[in-house]
């Protein structure tokens, strides 16, 4: 068999494998697949009601808690520990290791949730300008707090939406865990940074960025602080990235103007995510920022990811599964045509 010279790949009629810098992984792209008949259906969730104030909702303000803690009337934002936290400050230390093969360590951290707003009901999307500040706000102070811990090395904020995502509960609001070590993945999106740094001596998400402006045909919306492109090696079919525009590692960097802007361009994705299959879109999104308490990490690229289960319709999802997990991810749409459907969307609710 002959190998085709390279510069014959069509990226969006054959089968092809995109490299990811952030995490040096493949995924498997198949345009042609898609290129089979669809009748384009798309199935419509009933609109679920859902009410501004839930009295079973243990998140509402004045509601009880498990463990029998009642919630304040927060007019605002809201945080607290976690009821059931994954991670506990005092976890004991030590370590197991049997010939490198059994090996496990202690690990302390912090669980704690922040409730967007009193309202039961009120998506990122459909927020106004203020209450989005208020969440910038919220997250910058709980970046702030936390890292003022010593042994905290790395705080993620992550938000997971709608049933589809395992999410317990529809009232919006985010999870902030921090621990005493970098989690997997932002521990090989670091070491990334850090190549690409000593390598070239510039940054990897700025260069990226300033590719797909060049492009223009990944990038889904922008404002003068964000843009949010469909990266060229994304997994789920409608993934994004939100990257800020100036180079920055954390959210302590934000300047007043960049805190509403951020709350800006996320209202901005997630109404085109609701428009897109007409449903409110189910997804995890979380910050990757820089680890703290360590030295300067002036090669981290402060950005968000958006990492949505959905693929034709508000009932039909992707899974990743089979080769998936024994080989590598696959898709079939294009992130181009994801982009130009996101691009597409109205930025207004109906
Ligand atoms: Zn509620
Ligand atoms: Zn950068
Ligand atoms: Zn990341």
């Amino acid at each position: 068999m002959t190998v085709r010279p390279r510069g014959s790949l069509s990226l969006q009629a054959a089968p092809h494998r995109r490299f990811n810098p952030l995490l040096r992984e493949w995924v498997l792209v198949s345009p042609h697949r898609t290129e089979r008949p669809w009748l384009g259906k798309v199935e419509k969730l009933a609109p679920s009601s859902v009410s501004q104030y839930d009295p079973g909702c243990y998140l509402c303000p004045g509601n009880e808690r498990a463990g029998g803690t009642r919630n304040p009337n927060y007019p605002s934002t809201f945080v607290f520990d976690n009821d059931y936290p994954a991670l506990l400050p005092h976890a004991p230390g030590g370590a197991v290791n049997e010939g490198t093969l059994i090996v496990a360590e202690g690990e302390a951290g912090n669980c704690r949730v922040g409730c967007f707003s009193p309202r039961h009901d009120l998506t990122i999307s459909r927020m106004s300008q203020s209450g989005l500040r208020a969440v910038v706000d919220m997250w910058t102070e709980q970046f702030q707090e936390l890292e003022k811990i010593e042994w905290v090395r790395h705080i993620q904020i992550f938000e997971n939406r709608g049933a589809l995502m395992g999410a317990s509960n529809p009232h919006p609001h985010c999870q902030i865990w921090s621990n005493a070590t970098l989690p997997n993945i932002p521990e090989r999106e670091l070491n990334s940074f850090e190549e690409y740094r000593n390598d070239k001596k510039s940054c990897l998400l700025c260069d990226y960025l300033q590719l797909e402006m060049q492009h223009d045909e990944r990038i889904v919306c922008q404002n003068e602080a964000f843009a949010v492109v469909v990266p060229f090696w994304a997994l789920w079919p409608f993934e994004t990235l939100v990257l800020s525009k100036r180079h920055f590692a954390a959210m302590s960097d934000l300047s007043d103007a960049e805190r509403g802007l951020l709350g800006d361009i996320l209202r901005r994705i997630t109404t085109r995510y609701d428009n897109i299959f007409e449903t409110s879109f189910p997804y995890s999104m979380g910050f990757h920022q820089s680890p703290v308490n360590g030295h300067a990490h002036q090669e981290w690229h402060f950005h968000a990811h958006y990492f949505p289960p959905l693929l034709r319709s508000a009932t039909v999802q992707k899974f990743m599964v089979g080769y998936e997990l024994l080989g590598s991810p696959q898709r079939d749409i294009t992130p181009e045509a994801a982009a130009q459907r996101l691009a597409a969307a109205s930025e207004t609710l109906s």
